[in-house]
């Protein structure tokens, strides 16, 4: 782009042509004062604060929304520039009340801040205060609308940051202000109650509730939230020990930007919960009750060593966590492998589809780990597959619908209508299990209209003609008959995926349902035959449920690999690990947390510690495995909530919360995070790194590490992607570095191909008389996984987000089922009972149960299994029936 020059404030300075007088002006030094301005929005000029003069010409302009042209020599802060600033500042200040006093805002009020900077006193003007009523109708966001000052940032990070499109301005001249469509409440817009207007107002209009009386923060620090994969940058401000607001950090570059969600933004509250451990416990005479930490230490490395003794090391079994961080998930792991002797090592990933993820590690290796969300927004289509990311994984979804707000084309496949559904180019409705029909039809008909990618396909696979051979003898319209999915809408997809590089998104529909490998592996067919692996524009993105589901497994906290993802049978590999640890480390794959919870009830485990998970929830079949962890000679519970395993357990030790201790994250783009403690843990609780390391001191480990820091100096020593982790660069964090790259993410010339896979088993799901229904079971925004961290947040409980069911128009009458019914959602496993809501967006058989809500007691209707055991549904889906409860009809389901 062309260089222009201009002078501000007498000083020469150059910028590329289209580059606006503010931005020029603050990237060499100069600060002007703005109020609408934000470097994530677009210019809107609104405000005037920005004003500049141009001495040649005397022009008095907005400088955010002026491009610096050649040759202009602006004044920032000339006489007349100073005199129109403080005039605007005073029609403000007279238009706003003064109750600065008691405005949660308080001193980081832009509008204060900048009339205390000009030495504004007395506006001299008669006060028009336009009173309006304060707004607290929602348990997240107060409105306080008399202090707005219509810049438009809380509507325009609606609509081009989040894209919800929930407010606009209402009114004119002096009745403008933002609100609803029809003025309605937020709760029945499309508010997402992300937060984002929130964060970005620069006044006391928009304030969060259960902030006023808490004080300011007294301080700030950048931490990242631990709910979901994606891994947002959070600004905590803190008063004393205790987090009172959330915020989104802003920092350039990071995945969130200036967004955050419901979880991120509101749930924190959960840290300061009634419920948090504050104390070790031990029980004795049946009741849990505080010792020190001595005590409870020793007493957990006693009762672990003689366990050992007398059963061995298999009868040992631990659950690590895919909230804790990589320090801890690696301590955990090598506390299993190196001081007790087993590979019995989990954590929660094993429930989010880890068997699906396993397949794109061996075809790709860490090559496609890296997936900045950032290149989504240049991709040049997007195919999203079993994903619902306005619930899972919400600032993912703003990359979406910014992308499709470009033009990018989306293609949406599902079970059901999403919120995303709008904002798609072709939206495929799919009968459940049958992801493998519509994807071979897809390919089938890619490969038949010339949308494969010859050129790619020769230099960097292999196998591409058999797999074609065999995918191009299906007969399409059986497929498309066989998954429920309409031939014209499917064509009209390929049609906008044909000759373009695709950017696939697979969500929790794929990675947690029985079929998932076999669906990844098709997925990944389809991404080498279009040419889209390793290519910038395009990808394969796999939403992780857990803030460090990918971190967990890097560290080693799995039954069947070692950190770095070394696959225990590996020999070389795990030669490699017991040089480094000095030990030699058993060959046997372990238990995976489903194996542990069965050889429980078997009697062959006798000890369970489990770090930051609560299984009881989060695993189905809640009672049978309350009843299999009481059966154990010791259960060690080591968290931050008293939960319903920690209720069980012989020992608890409590954690901290990830403001409340140092290290860091692996977030779904394959960026690891650093962070540091933002206030101490509560009590006595203490960070788990350090809880782990003092208890591997009394069981043997003769060299402690005694800081996160030296844990985090072995891991980047140890495991090559984690190199950058220590030392870390000064913006905290890094890409994981390519170990071994196939050819196509290394570039060279003599890499390994990756092969085509064969097809998989197409083994739908062929209905079942006595379960004619498919439930689909999927988490809402405002819960992640079980429930346990946001079933503790005020504002999420006081909210009540909805826990109905939902069934078609079609159901609803076959079943004489009206809106608001209850029903008794009857599996194989166990039943549950719901209240009925009627949604025209799901196809007919199909009813969605929404988990994490009312104790995760959904999970009750899925097997206890492992994904890939013979019959199992996976834990996303599962066939029941409906009955209608209480009146003269009840009766069972079709
Ligand atoms: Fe936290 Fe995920 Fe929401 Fe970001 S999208 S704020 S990481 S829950």
């Amino acid at each position: 782009m062309e260089a222009i020059s201009l002078t501000i404030n007498g000083k020469r300075v150059s910028c590329p042509s289209g580059t606006s007088v503010l931005t020029v002006a603050e990237a060499n030094g100069f600060r002007i004062p703005t109020l609408c301005h934000h470097p994530d929005l677009k210019p809107f000029g609104s405000c005037r604060m920005c004003l500049v003069e141009d001495e040649k010409s005397g022009r008095i302009m907005a400088s955010c929304v002026t491009p610096a042209a050649p040759d202009m020599s602006i004044q920032t802060a000339s006489p007349r520039v100073l005199t129109h600033r403080k005039n605007i500042i005073r029609l403000m200040m007279a238009e706003h009340p003064e109750s600065c006093v008691v405005c949660s805002k308080g001193n980081r009020c832009r509008l204060r801040g900048i009339a205390a900077e000009m030495g504004l006193g007395e506006t001299g003007l008669y006060p028009m205060a336009n009173f309006k009523a304060v707004e607290a109708l929602n348990p997240f966001i107060v409105r306080d609308l008399s202090k707005c000052i219509l810049c438009g940032k809380c509507i325009r990070a609606d609509h081009e940051l989040v894209v919800a499109g929930a407010i606009d301005y209402n009114g004119r001249g002096f009745r403008s202000r933002p609100a609803t469509l029809l003025d309605r409440p937020l709760e029945q817009s499309t508010c997402t109650f992300c937060g984002t207007c929130v964060s970005i107002c620069p006044t006391g209009a928009l304030s969060t509730t259960l902030s006023g009386y808490v004080g300011s923060p007294e301080r700030e620090q950048v931490t990242v939230c631990s709910f979901c994969g994606v891994g947002c940058l959070l600004r905590a401000g803190a008063a004393g020990e205790r987090v009172v607001e959330v915020n989104p950090a802003g920092v350039q570059e990071s995945v969130n930007g200036a967004t955050l969600c419901v979880r991120g933004h509101f749930a924190h509250d959960y840290l300061n919960s009634p419920r948090r451990l504050t104390a070790p416990m031990i029980r004795k005479e049946n009741e849990l009750t505080p010792v020190s930490w001595a005590e409870a230490l020793d007493s957990v490395a006693d009762r672990l060593l003689e366990i050992r003794k007398a059963h061995g090391p298999q009868s040992i079994g631990f659950l690590g966590s895919s909230k804790c961080t990589n320090e801890e998930n690696y301590l955990f792991q090598k506390m299993a492998r190196t001081l007790i002797g087993c590979n019995n090592v989990d954590n929660g990933g094993v429930l989010s589809g880890r068997p699906a993820f396993s397949v794109i590690h061996e075809r790709t290796g860490w090559g496609c780990r890296v997936n900045p969300l950032a290149r989504l927004e240049q991709a040049e289509a997007i195919l999203m597959m079993g994903a619902d990311p306005g619930q899972s994984t919400p600032v993912l979804s703003y990359y979406i619908r910014r992308a499709a707000q470009k033009g990018i084309p989306l293609v949406g496949v599902d079970v059901r209508k999403t919120d995303l559904t709008p904002f798609a180019a072709a939206w495929i409705c799919i009968r459940p299990g049958r992801d493998l029909e519509w994807i071979y039809c897809l390919t089938a008909r890619l490969w038949k209209r010339f949308g494969h990618d010859a050129t790619y396909i020769e230099q960097f696979t292999q196998g591409f003609g058999p797999y074609c051979d065999a995918v191009s003898a299906f007969n399409p319209e059986r497929l498309c008959m066989e998954s429920g999915v309409d031939l014209a809408v499917l064509d009209r997809a390929v049609d906008l995926l044909k000759g373009r590089k695709v950017t696939f998104i697979i969500g929790d529909g794929i990675m947690r349902q029985r079929q998932g490998p076999g669906v990844v592996n098709a997925v990944l067919n389809l991404a080498l035959m279009t040419g889209s692996l390793g290519h910038d524009r395009a990808g394969l993105y796999v939403i992780t449920r857990e803030n460090n589901q990918a971190g967990a497994w890097d560290m080693g906290a799995v039954p069947d690999a070692l950190p770095g993802r070394v696959p225990i049978g590996d020999a070389a590999g795990r030669r490699r690990w017991e040089r480094a640890w000095k030990v030699k480390v058993s060959p046997d794959r372990g238990l995976n947390m489903i194996r542990m919870v069965e050889a429980a009830e078997k009697g062959t485990l006798k000890a369970l510690y489990v770090m930051g998970e609560n299984p009881v929830l989060s695993l189905p079949q809640h009672e049978r495995v309350s009843a299999a962890l009481e059966g154990l000679d010791l259960l060690v519970v080591q968290d931050i909530l008293d939960t319903e395993t920690s209720r069980l357990a012989d020992v608890v030790l409590p954690g901290a919360a990830s403001p409340e201790k140092g290290g860091s994250f692996t977030n779904m783009e394959g960026r690891i995070t650093r962070f540091d403690p933002v206030v101490a843990p509560p009590g006595k609780s203490l960070p788990d790194w350090e809880i782990l390391d003092r208890l591997g001191q009394t069981l043997g480990n003769p060299q402690p590490f005694r800081s996160v820091e030296h844990v985090q100096e072995e891991i980047a020593r140890l495991i090559p992607p984690y190199g950058a982790l220590n030392p870390m660069p000064d913006d905290g964090w890094a890409w994981l570095r390519h170990a071994e790259p196939a050819r196509l993410f290394s570039g060279r010339e003599d890499g390994p191909l990756i092969p085509f896979s064969a097809l998989g088993d197409m083994n739908g799901d062929d209905g079942d008389e006595t379960y004619p229904l498919t439930a689909v079971l999927r988490s809402l925004r405002f819960h992640l996984g079980s429930g346990t961290r946001s079933g503790c947040s005020r504002r999420i409980a006081a909210f009540a987000p909805p826990d109905g069911i939902s069934i078609s128009p079609e159901d609803s009458r076959a079943l004489n089922v009206s809106e608001g019914d209850t029903v008794r959602i009857q599996s194989r496993h166990g039943s549950i009972t719901r209240a009925v809501r009627i949604n025209r967006d799901l196809l007919e058989g199909c009813i969605f149960i929404p988990t994490g809500v009312r104790g995760n007691d959904a999970l009750n209707l899925v097997d206890l299994a492992d994904v890939n055991a013979p019959g199992f549904e996976g834990f996303t889906r599962c066939r029941v029936q409906l009955k209608k409860q209480g009146g003269a009809d009840e009766a069972q389901s079709h």
